[in-house]
């Protein structure tokens, strides 16, 4: 079974998506961390570690943060507004990545390696003059 990190909705098929919001789904595995993130997020401060340029942006960070196991939250984005008690103040852009402090090193060498291939596609794909 798969769950989604947003709504919660269940599946027992496994889709990798979730067919009511659209997030990446998590395992039963991963459940755990993603409970230990909801629980925290009002009384710790997460770690914002990138700005989301659009709902591609956000769709492939997600499911590589949820393939390396990261939990996370995104403030903004497809939710459509701020994450309740989260000290973010307002969405910028389209939204913030946020993860809790321990993961953000992980998190960050994840998208690290997202931007890094999204510049390299787009050098590919420029025309030699
Ligand atoms: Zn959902």
């Amino acid at each position: 079974m798969r769950t989604c990190p947003d709504c919660h909705a269940e599946y027992l098929d496994e889709p990798e998506l979730c067919r009511s919001c659209g997030a990446p789904t998590i395992s039963q595995d991963q459940a755990a961390l993603w409970a230990a993130l909801r629980d925290r997020i009002a009384t710790e401060r997460l770690v914002a570690v990138c700005a989301l340029e659009s709902p591609v942006d956000e769709a492939f960070l997600r499911r590589l943060l949820v393939d390396a196991g990261i939990p996370h939250a995104v403030h903004g984005g497809s939710v459509g507004g701020p994450l309740p008690g989260v000290d973010q103040g307002a969405v910028q852009g389209w939204g913030t990545l946020l993860v809790l402090e321990e993961h953000e090193e992980e998190a960050r060498r994840v998208v690290r390696r997202y931007q890094e291939s999204v510049v390299a596609e787009a050098d590919a794909s420029e025309p030699t003059a």
